[in-house]
């Protein structure tokens, strides 16, 4: 069985204000997308990595995979306008014979290999895919404008993570066309695929500003 990573990393990340893409800010002294690469090569249970590059920014994250001596990353592509876009754009590169594809937001560095496991092990249960979640802890609101219009329940709630595993051929067909969707479980969902939420980790967190880089640093 045959298990493909793809890591989107072409986000600009525009919040943190640099003169580069978000991928290539220092975490650690070292680019934040290293630590994806490297956490993903280095899994049992990843055979092979496809990245979806800034564009432009292809030969630096080869170079990278290179200097960390992460030797199963065989494509970088050009990521495209939104997440959906650079999705497709990788999974262009996965085999038609692999089983599992994993997806991965590269900014979400602290990913450990207990989660693959988990997730990875789940769907061998029988799932079309399946996602670590975390609950919410506040008391959540709808709005209209700025008036509250309601109270949600929250238990019926959870904040979507990734790395997201699902089926190849599941993921493929579901990614088919030109549907936006800010994860790739919404495109399986749409299509009326059975999606397990696995326990979240909560330093899995996404980077977006200089605090969450901060706090990442502190936890590496
Ligand atoms: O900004 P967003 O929350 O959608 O980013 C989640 C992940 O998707 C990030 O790792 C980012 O690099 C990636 N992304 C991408 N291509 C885009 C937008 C986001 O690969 N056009």
């Amino acid at each position: 069985m045959s298990v493909w990573a793809v890591i989107v990393a072409a986000g600009r990340g525009e919040r943190l204000g640099l003169d580069r893409p978000k991928a290539f800010a220092k975490l650690g002294g070292r680019p934040l997308l290293a630590e994806s690469l490297e956490r993903l090569d280095g899994s049992g249970w990843i055979d092979s990595i496809v990245v979806a590059a800034p564009p432009d920014w292809e030969e630096p994250v080869i170079l990278l995979a290179e200097e960390l001596s992460c030797s199963k990353v065989v494509a970088a592509v050009p990521g495209g306008e939104t997440r959906a876009a650079s999705v497709r754009a990788a999974l262009g590169e996965v085999d038609d014979d692999a089983a599992v594809v994993l997806v991965h937001d590269a900014a979400r560095p602290l990913l450990s290999e207990d989660v693959i496991d988990r997730l990875l092990t789940t769907l061998n249960e029988g799932w079309d895919g399946v996602l670590p979640a975390l609950a919410i802890r506040e008391t959540v609101k709808r709005l209209e404008g700025q008036q509250v219009a309601e109270t949600v329940d929250r238990e019926q709630l959870v904040v979507a993570q990734t790395p997201q595993a699902f089926i190849w051929p599941v993921l493929r067909d579901a990614a088919r066309g030109d549907g936006d969707a800010t994860d790739c479980a919404a495109l399986v969902e749409a299509r009326g695929g059975r999606i397990k939420a696995i326990a979240g980790d909560p330093r899995l967190v996404k980077i977006t500003d200089h605090d969450d880089l901060e706090l990442v640093e502190r936890w590496l």
